[in-house]
């Protein structure tokens, strides 16, 4: 499994087999995750607090999302229809935050953190 995949179906960074996450993304649960890798047994939370740096990696998520919703419905709309502008800006923050708060920890944990991929897991169930 490629780094890209791993990101993409939110896998351990280390073995790249295990979920990060106990559901679904559209689950109401989706900000449940298991504490340890189901396969390598990495403690994903690697020191206390670990996970409030992903504030910061959702943060810069939002801005993407706000900055690319912003400049395509300015596009469509006129120069008086300032609160449609606003309401149409705001809403990416609602309907994407299961997916700007798992990504986060998982960009957090590939990119962000000391653990690298580990081929010896490759091999272990
Ligand atoms: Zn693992």
């Amino acid at each position: 499994m490629t780094q890209l995949q791993a990101l993409v179906q939110c896998k351990c960074p280390r073995c790249r087999k295990g979920n990060m996450y106990k559901h679904s993304l559209f689950s109401f649960k989706y900000d449940e995750m298991h504490e340890f890798c189901p396969k390598c047994r990495l403690r994903f939370e690697i020191e206390p607090g670990f996970f409030w740096a992903a504030m910061y990696v959702s943060y810069a998520f939002n801005v993407a999302e706000l900055v690319t919703t912003g400049i395509i419905a300015a596009q469509f709309l006129g120069e008086n229809e300032i609160w449609w502008l606003i309401g149409i800006v705001l809403s990416p923050i609602l309907v994407l935050m299961p997916f700007n708060f798992r990504y986060a920890r998982v960009v957090l944990l590939h990119f962000l953190s000391p653990i690298r991929y580990d081929k010896s897991y490759e091999k272990s169930k």
